[in-house]
């Protein structure tokens, strides 16, 4: 493993904090300290805002031929796959994934969304309006300006990646800020980028906490539009923050998605679907299918099925390859995992899971759980727990299904499971989500838009027109052909 970055990356230079800080990374599987990182304050946010806006005001950048803008974005894909076990092994000792995951998911999934977006730059287009005979109307689509992207610690690579592949394909430069718990990945990509030739200001990483970093970063008046991915309440602050200089604001959130199994599913790929929904990446996944909705008549044969299928699964070391689950990305957040599951049982959530025989409890390790009889006024069933807790709660007929399901604060994400594709559309068309998932095809593509409902965001993440739409200023030009007869009177 090579040394990690451990600076600010402003303006394609390595720099420490002004106020020189430093912060901690640990290693949340054993307690170790993986690296000190230069901590952002206002005053680096500003120099990294400025760094960016210039770039963007007088550099190549956003005039570059797009090809040219493509070009960079796919060298930038392939460096990631050079790095790949550097990069995976990474994000696996920041925030306890297994390697068998970020190997196999986090970081291709990063490649693949610079190699997708790098055929984006020359397709971006506008419109023409043609019903005049004396006007020529033209819409242009312009880069944007300087995007504040701020990203949480789930998917550290992948999700700066989901944010930078499309802001930088639209021709922006950007401010980054990665979650204080998991910068070292996204300091790599900087690197990379480096490496590759983005010219300087294009990108900026700056690592700090939400309230020295965030905060500042999302007031500063020279971002032209904010783009988040975290928790509802701190998309909330995202909206306040968007007011100073009136900036646009894309707001991906949290989820409580709910899985309806309909009796005619078939079982096997129902059960894989429903473990790896909710217990991928032990649960902190924003989409985690963590409301398990089944028939009263299949419920007894569905738990039997999922518990002696997780009772195959290994949790451990991260870093072993044999190892499906790892740990909590914090000992904070294992903490507000154990409350959770405190508070269901005193709700009356009956925990049915004997989950001795996996880790238990050792440093942010945390072991599946599943509670049954779970009804939608529990916590359980409407908080996001971000955890590897399922709640398994039971319908009567198809109605019961859909209201249940969609009993729910949030609508990121719905699993619709059966054989018989009229139900399998009618249903989903009546479920409130951003993203249905059939039969269990509901993976992260780029050029598929993702929206939320409700309080699960605001705007699209990823898609081709949607990117352009997101990322872009829309600019008419009106052309007279000098024909056009003047309203006044002559
Ligand atoms: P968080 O909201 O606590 O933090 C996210 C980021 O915001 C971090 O970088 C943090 O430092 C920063 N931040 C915190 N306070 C800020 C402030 N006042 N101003 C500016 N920045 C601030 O979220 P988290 O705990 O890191 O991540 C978990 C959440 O992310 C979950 O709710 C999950 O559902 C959500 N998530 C959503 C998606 C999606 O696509 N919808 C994807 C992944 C994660």
């Amino acid at each position: 493993m090579k040394k990690w970055p451990n600076q600010l990356f402003i303006n394609n230079k390595w720099v420490d904090g002004i106020a020189g800080r430093k912060w901690d990374v640990f290693n949340p599987a054993n307690g170790t300290l993986l690296e000190s990182v230069a901590l952002a304050d206002a005053r680096d946010v500003d120099a990294a805002v400025q760094a960016a806006r210039k770039a963007f005001d007088e550099g190549p950048w956003p005039r570059m031929d797009p090809l040219a803008r493509g070009r960079l974005l796919y060298k930038l894909a392939g460096k990631i796959r050079d790095n790949l076990a550097d990069l995976a092994m990474t994000d696996t000792l920041n925030v306890g994934k297994p390697i068998r995951d970020t190997l196999g998911f986090d970081v291709p999934c990063a490649a693949d969304l610079f190699e997708s977006y790098a055929g984006l730059p020359d397709k971006i287009a506008g419109k023409c309006y043609g019903t005049l005979p004396d006007n020529v109307t033209m819409q242009f689509r312009e880069p944007m300006g300087v995007i504040a992207a701020i990203v949480p610690w789930n998917f550290p690579l992948t999700n700066a990646a989901i944010k930078l592949a499309p802001i930088l394909a639209c021709g922006n430069t950007v401010v980054l800020k990665p979650s204080e718990v998991s910068p070292l990945s996204a300091l790599m990509l900087a690197n990379l980028a480096l490496e590759v030739g983005f010219p300087p200001g294009v990108i900026n990483v700056i690592h700090g906490t939400g309230s020295d970093a965030g905060t500042p970063l999302v007031e500063h008046r020279g971002v032209d539009k904010i783009t988040f991915t975290g928790r509802h309440q701190t998309g909330a602050q995202m909206l306040q923050a968007a007011k100073i200089g009136m900036k646009g604001v894309m707001l991906e959130l949290g989820g409580k998605t709910p899985s309806i199994v309909f009796p005619d599913a078939l079982l096997e790929n129902v059960v894989n679907g429903v473990i790896t929904g909710i217990f991928f990446n032990l649960g902190q996944v924003c989409v985690a299918g963590s409301r398990l909705l089944v028939h009263a008549s299949q419920h007894d044969e569905i738990l039997a099925r999922i518990i002696s299928k997780v009772g195959s699964l290994r949790q451990g070391d991260p870093t072993d390859p044999k190892n499906h689950l790892g740990c909590l990305a914090t000992a904070q957040h294992k903490k507000i995992v154990i409350n959770y599951i405190e508070q269901a049982k005193k709700e009356g959530a009956r925990s049915i899971l004997n989950n001795a025989h996996l880790s238990q409890g050792e440093g942010c390790f945390h072991p599946p759980v599943i509670f049954d009889g779970v009804t939608s006024n529990m916590t359980i069933a409407r908080e996001e727990v971000f955890g590897p807790v399922l709640s398994v709660m039971t319908y009567q007929d198809e109605e019961d299904a859909i209201r249940i399901a969609n009993d729910s604060d949030f609508g990121l994400m719905a699993n619709v499971w059966t054989n018989d594709g009229g139900r399998a559309l009618r249903v989903s068309r009546r479920l409130k989500a951003g993203r249905i998932a059939i039969n269990g095809g509901g993976a992260l593509r780029a050029n598929v838009p993702v929206y939320g409902y409700k309080m699960s965001g605001i705007g699209a993440e990823l898609g081709f027109e949607e990117a352009a739409h997101e990322y872009t200023n829309s600019k008419a030009i009106l052309y007279s052909l000098g024909t056009e007869k003047s309203p006044w009177p002559e």
